[in-house]
């Protein structure tokens, strides 16, 4: 098949290949330790859903019902939804199987690929990946305080502390909302000439998502908006408080920014951001809030609820940009030649690595002679190559060749490798 013809992957849907793949799992790695010391506990669900669901909670005007989802109807004629985010997927599972019933207080995690029919630029992708954790059940300001200690803790671990900085806003009660919505819709309305189409669409609909505009034909009309902050009730503005007093206490730095809105409808109270200067127009890597009537509106019972999202690709930008992390090669290169030889290095090998858990071994496997086969084990990166000859299978030993050091190969009885490779690779032995 010519090249031109080739089969290409989906615009905006990435391969991730071997060398890139040490930083997926050193994130993923960091991440899963991190949500057991948090004592959060991982749950999945499925990539497709009911179109229904996100137009019931990300809401009908949000972007991205509006115009990032992929829809389609199956053989059925169902009308289905690539999931383009985690939390409401996570609440319906909950809804679904009663778990808020049974045990109203939950901590949760989830990590997978999620689906926007996006402009495909850097940072932002079709199917991209995300990182999310959602806690259920707790009013209140230090379950917020928790989940922005953990990100901290997550920042600190992979290094990438000084570039990111956070950003909180609260959005208030359903009350105050409304008061706030209509001091916005008097302000846009005075300035109706200024605001872009979207914005102009938007001001019956949707007000509060005109803040989230990235145009930077809008900056000035938003400029002199009315500020949320002046709209709070004593609770929400008492929360927000409680939440920077127990930031100040950890010397988290944040900024509050009362033009932050978020892009999805189901938000309540507490909003915020990780925002990178690293990224350009990509600037957001992890955003959550509270969501507090969520559950009920999607046939729970009445459940406070609070998580966030990160973007793993933008993470991942950061964390290249910053550091080299090479894949993974092994340890040992088992060379072997001859028919005795092919049949003793399988055996040989299967038992190293029940012995040597932590030994990485590749055998070489489809023949050839030693020249080719060394070759093959420089390449691979491997320190140890092993050579199993006829000669060494007939005496039960292996010769042990030292590939990234000047120093004298040396034969060793099979029985003894294990003990060898314990020694020479300081790697523990299986009890
Ligand atoms: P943006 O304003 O950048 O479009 P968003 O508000 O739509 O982001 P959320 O829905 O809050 O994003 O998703 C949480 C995180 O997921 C984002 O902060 C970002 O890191 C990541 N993310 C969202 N959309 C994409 C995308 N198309 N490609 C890559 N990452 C994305
Ligand atoms: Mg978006």
């Amino acid at each position: 098949m010519s090249s031109s013809s080739a089969i290409q992957a989906v615009r905006g849907m990435n391969d991730v290949l071997p060398d890139e793949i040490a930083y997926w799992q050193h994130i993923e790695t960091i991440w899963r330790r991190l949500m057991t010391q948090y004592a959060y506990q991982e749950i999945r669900f499925p990539l497709v859903e009911a179109a229904s669901l996100f137009q019931r909670s990300v809401g009908e005007t949000s972007d991205i019902v509006e115009k990032e989802t992929y829809t389609f109807a199956d053989r059925n004629g169902d009308l289905l939804t690539l999931r383009p985010e985690g939390t409401a997927v996570c609440v319906r599972a909950l809804v679904q199987h009663s778990v808020l019933q049974q045990q109203p207080v939950q901590r949760l995690w989830y990590m997978g690929p999620m689906f926007r029919h996006e402009r495909p630029q850097k940072g932002r992708y079709r199917q991209f990946h995300q990182l999310g954790l959602e806690a259920f059940g707790m009013h209140g300001a230090a379950i917020e305080a928790e989940i922005l200690l953990l990100t901290t803790r997550l920042w600190q671990e992979l290094g990438l502390s000084a570039l990111f900085k956070l950003q909180i806003n609260s959005l208030g009660t359903p009350g105050t909302r409304a008061a706030y919505r209509a001091a916005l819709v008097a302000y846009f309305t005075q300035h109706h000439a200024q605001l872009d189409e979207d914005s102009q669409r938007r001001l019956d609909k949707n007000p509060l998502r005109i803040l989230d505009s990235k145009n930077p034909a809008m900056t000035a009309v938003l400029q002199n908006v009315p500020q949320m902050t002046d709209y709070l009730d004593e609770v929400a503005r008492a929360q927000l408080n409680q939440l920077c007093a127990y930031l100040d206490k950890a010397g988290i730095a944040y900024e509050i920014n009362s033009r932050l809105v978020r892009g999805l409808d189901y938000y309540t109270g507490l909003v915020f951001e990780w925002v990178t200067e690293h990224l350009g127009a990509q600037a957001t890597v992890c955003g959550g809030g509270r969501y507090d009537n969520l559950v009920a509106e999607l046939g729970g019972p009445a459940s406070e609820a609070v998580g966030f999202s990160i973007g793993m690709e933008r993470l991942i930008l950061l964390l290249q940009a910053q550091q080299n992390l090479s894949s993974p090669v092994p340890d040992v290169y088992l060379l072997n030649v001859g028919e005795l030889a092919e049949q003793n290095a399988l055996k040989l090998a299967e038992d190293l690595r029940l012995a040597l858990p932590d030994l990485s071994l590749l055998v070489h496997c489809g023949g050839g002679g030693f020249k080719s086969q060394f070759k093959k084990a420089d390449k691979s990166g491997a320190k140890i190559a092993l050579i199993l000859g006829d000669d060494e299978a007939k005496q039960t030993t292996v010769t042990v060749k030292y590939l990234r050091e000047e120093r004298e190969q040396v034969t060793v009885p099979q029985y003894e490798m294990v003990e060898f490779f314990k020694k020479e690779l300081g790697l523990r032995i299986e009890d």
